[in-house]
């Protein structure tokens, strides 16, 4: 067995992968040799620069907007997929948001946007994904959750619920498609260094006990592992600098 594994000749879509850690994610996903789907909402130019490191290393990938929270526009973004690569084989729920809201200025909009995003946006591409997973009987999916599914975080409680539905739906698609030859695992950062964590990174990164923020290679190294590894299903890795020792 090769501990560096071979993704040649499989199709992986990335959500919200234009920067950031989903960009981190299709570098490496490209590395090992799979055809990269580089989905992302609005920044065209970012995706397409991703897209073309990827080509430039020679590599394959497509850029793909879609809101991974529509569910036509998910279904429309899978047909698009097979229709240039052929089925997916890897999907990596990355898309996110992070709204910052205390208790008394949360409003029922930023509730439903944070939920349809981070949340059921990982519904609709691992419905829209695992048939043609189930029919060739292999598949890797990991959902990229964050320490605040079980801790309490800085963004706000509408952001804890929408990651631990996500470690919900892992632990809940990890059972019914084992025997399928799909596992399905989730990747929790904690104050990773992206356009994400805004401001006052020297006072975020002082309450990591690595004193440091993390790099999104370092979440991206952690979600190949799992991806390489066929006997680990239903788990979550924490990528979070010792944070839950404090
Ligand atoms: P980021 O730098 O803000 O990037 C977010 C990515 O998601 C972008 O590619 C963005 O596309 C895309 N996106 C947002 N809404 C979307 C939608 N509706 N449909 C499709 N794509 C959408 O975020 P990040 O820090 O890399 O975070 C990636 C994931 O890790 C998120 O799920 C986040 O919750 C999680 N996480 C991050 C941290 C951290 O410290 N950074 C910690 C824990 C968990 P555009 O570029 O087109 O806007």
């Amino acid at each position: 067995m090769s501990l560096h594994p071979d993704l040649t000749g499989r199709v992986a879509l990335v959500t919200g992968a234009s920067r950031g850690i989903g960009k981190a994610i299709a570098l490496v996903l490209a590395e090992a040799g799979a055809a990269v789907v580089v989905n992302y909402h609005s920044r065209t130019t970012q995706a397409q620069a991703v897209v073309d490191a990827i080509r430039g290393s020679g590599g394959r990938a497509i850029a793909c907007a879609a809101d991974v929270a529509d569910s036509g526009a998910v279904a429309a973004m899978v047909r698009q997929v097979e229709a240039e690569f052929g089925p997916i084989d890897v999907l990596v729920n990355n898309a996110g948001i992070g709204i910052a809201r205390g208790l008394d200025d949360l409003s029922e909009a930023d509730f439903d946007r944070t939920i349809a995003v981070n949340l059921k946006s990982a519904f609709l591409c691992t419905q829209a994904v695992l048939p043609g997973m189930r029919a060739r009987r292999w598949g890797r999916i990991v959902n990229i959750t964050s320490g605040a599914a079980r801790g309490s975080g800085i963004v706000g409680v509408h952001y804890n619920a929408s990651k631990a539905g996500m470690e919900g739906l892992t632990r809940g698609y990890s059972t019914r498609v084992a025997k399928e030859g799909i596992t399905v695992n989730a990747v929790a950062p904690s104050l990773i260094e992206t356009d994400m964590i805004g401001d006052n990174r020297q006072e975020r990164a002082a309450r990591v006990p690595l004193g440091r923020l993390g790099t999104p290679e370092e979440v991206a190294q952690a979600t190949l592992m799992v991806i390489s590894n066929a006997y680990m299903t239903g788990q979550t890795i924490q990528v979070n600098g010792g944070m839950h020792f404090i």
